[in-house]
């Protein structure tokens, strides 16, 4: 993935399953709610959060042609990605990895901070990320690698 380095390291933790999901959590014994944040129906595992979760769904709705939507069967989220670098562009996943990410920082202030944020709200900026990651990529015409990184770099704070 031509990604920066933050989001490579991200998707690698997710796909590795350390991150503090509840689920994960919980598997460490400790006790709590392992109910989703925002769906409040199922477990917290990671791909339930960055993939299976119906409050996130119309994320990819909004992304257009870029992510379909699809079943990815099993547990693991490495199967999502390894059902989206079959399915899709190498660009598309690279946008997807941005989203993801983006998804799993609104998790977490939602535990920090305790600041609710409607599911919609999430859909609302990463559907608007995409249209301003799009724009940029417009703007700077095609194959120019080291610009599409900063870029990157820039939207991924
Ligand atoms: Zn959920």
């Amino acid at each position: 993935m031509k990604v920066p380095n933050p989001v490579k390291v991200f998707i690698g933790r997710a796909c590795q399953n350390i991150l503090l999901t509840k689920d994960n959590l919980q598997k460490k014994g400790i006790s709590l709610d392992p109910l989703c944040l925002f769906c409040k129906t199922e477990v917290e595992t990671m791909k339930h959060i960055l993939w299976d979760c119906p409050s996130i769904v119309d994320v990819w709705g909004a992304c257009g042609r870029i992510i379909q939507k699809s079943y990815v069967a099993g547990y693991s989220f490495a199967n999502v990605m390894v059902v989206l670098f079959d399915r899709c562009s190498g660009e598309d996943v690279e946008v997807y990895a941005e989203i993801a990410r983006r998804i799993w920082f609104k998790r977490n202030s939602v535990v920090r901070e305790g600041e609710f944020i409607h599911p919609n709200e999430v859909i609302r900026i990463s559907a608007r990320f995409i249209n301003d990651y799009r724009e940029a990529l417009k703007k700077m015409g095609e194959g120019d690698f080291m610009e599409m990184t900063r870029v990157t770099q820039v939207f991924a704070r």
